[in-house]
């Protein structure tokens, strides 16, 4: 017998790790008439928000901009730093630091992929020592995920670092900050980045459609010799430019609404109130899914507590319990989105975002419309996870 469902009423409760939540004020922000972006006036908040990426960033080298998601991010860390047939070195703790090595496959560089439980998280002692072993320095660079958005487990770039330190390999750092930046602390030039790769719809809170590299000195001498083909995404062409990012049109609305973003994270919240608000949301949503997973429960995917993502969380169903009917169920019913299972997860897992403009209502929300989808499909689960929630979130 199927059932009718009424389209729910209300505001739509976006749990999706990326995009995200976007702030009112960020809307209007966006909405901003046309203007020349080669103008006094745009320059001057272009500039305002290259100084601010910069103290998000955590560094005082170069930022440049790409319109384009994430992936045109990726792209650009990967043409603009190799030649072909140069060796990468990935830790694959997931669907998207899968993608970032098979992106470089298809543009010509080899991968050495780091394969370890994606439960658990990346093997350092692994990357260590391949790092040993490559007494010739074959490898070119190491492509690290910060924190896996399809499983909600995290990297830390400073244990990379001090491999590459301890084994004295000048091989490049690359970090996809993508779902950690503006939600969890990163610093680029204390953990010795090279190269950072960023996107607007997550923790900046933005539209979609503005992607970033935090690029080190090291990094641009390794651009100057490298020869995989490029153009639209050219360093050497961006920087040649006024705004040293872009050929062509700057998507100058964007900037509007970075602007107001990096106002939102960097003055009026402050970086370490917003960490820890997205440490103390991450908390609860465990604290909740932990009393699910008596009674044979979906479980935390993440199996490594000292790795467990503040941004998001990935649900492991029951066996014979498929995710997608939760999922379903969420967004039909009750209007709440949350993340699919990727790849090889999809089906067996759903996400939780918790990154962005996000408070404990919100999530307390999610939680109880996530406990009320696994009672409509008869997936087993402890009780109490919302009050448990509550609990962490009420402190004492
Ligand atoms: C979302 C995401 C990407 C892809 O970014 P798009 O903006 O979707 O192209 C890459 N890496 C991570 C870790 C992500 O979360």
């Amino acid at each position: 017998m199927t059932e009718t469902v009424r389209k729910p009423r209300g505001r739509l409760f976006f749990a999706n790790p990326g995009p995200t939540n976007i702030p009112d004020s960020i809307l209007h922000a966006v909405a901003h008439p046309s203007i020349d972006y080669n103008s006094a006036d745009f320059m001057a908040v272009y500039q305002n928000c290259v100084a601010g990426m910069k103290r998000l960033l955590k560094t005082r080298q170069d930022v440049i901009f790409y319109t384009g998601s994430g992936h045109a991010a990726w792209e650009a860390s990967l043409v603009n730093l190799f030649s072909a047939g140069d060796l990468l070195l990935v830790p694959e703790i997931g669907i998207f630091s899968q993608g970032w090595g098979k992106m470089a496959r298809d543009l010509g560089l080899r991968t050495r992929i780091l394969e370890s439980d994606w439960r658990h998280g990346a093997d350092i002692a692994a990357v260590r020592a391949a790092l040993a072993a490559d007494t010739a320095h074959a490898i070119k660079a190491v492509c690290a995920v910060h924190n896996e958005t399809s499983t909600g487990v995290m990297l830390h770039p400073a244990d990379i670092r001090a491999a590459l330190d301890d084994t004295g390999h000048p091989a490049l750092l690359l970090v996809d900050t993508i779902s950690s930046l503006g939600s969890i602390d990163f610093r680029f030039d204390e953990w010795g980045v090279d190269c950072a790769v960023g996107g607007s719809q997550k923790g900046l809170m933005l539209p979609t459609g503005l992607a970033f590299t935090g690029v080190s000195a090291k990094a641009l001498a390794a651009h100057a010799g490298s020869t995989l083909p490029k153009s639209y995404l050219h360093w050497s062409n961006m920087l040649s430019r006024p705004h040293r990012s872009f050929i062509g049109t700057a998507p100058t609305s964007l900037f509007y609404g970075l602007r107001e973003s990096l106002r939102l994270l960097l003055e009026e919240e402050g970086l370490e109130h917003v960490f820890a608000r997205h440490a103390r949301l991450a908390e609860a949503v465990r604290g909740c899914v932990q009393r699910w997973s008596r009674n044979d429960g979906p479980q935390l995917f993440c199996t490594n507590p000292a790795r467990c993502s503040g941004s998001v969380t990935a649900v492991l169903m029951p066996p014979g319990h498929d995710a997608e009917a939760v999922r379903r169920t969420a967004l039909d019913r009750y209007n709440v989105a949350l993340g699919t299972g990727l790849g090889a997860l999809a089906g067996r897992v759903f996400r939780i975002g918790h990154m962005g403009d996000l408070n404990e209502p919100m999530i307390l929300g999610t939680l109880a419309v996530v406990e009320m989808a696994l009672r409509r499909n008869g997936v087993p689960h402890g009780a109490g996870g919302v009050e448990a929630a509550m609990e962490a979130l009420a402190g004492g």
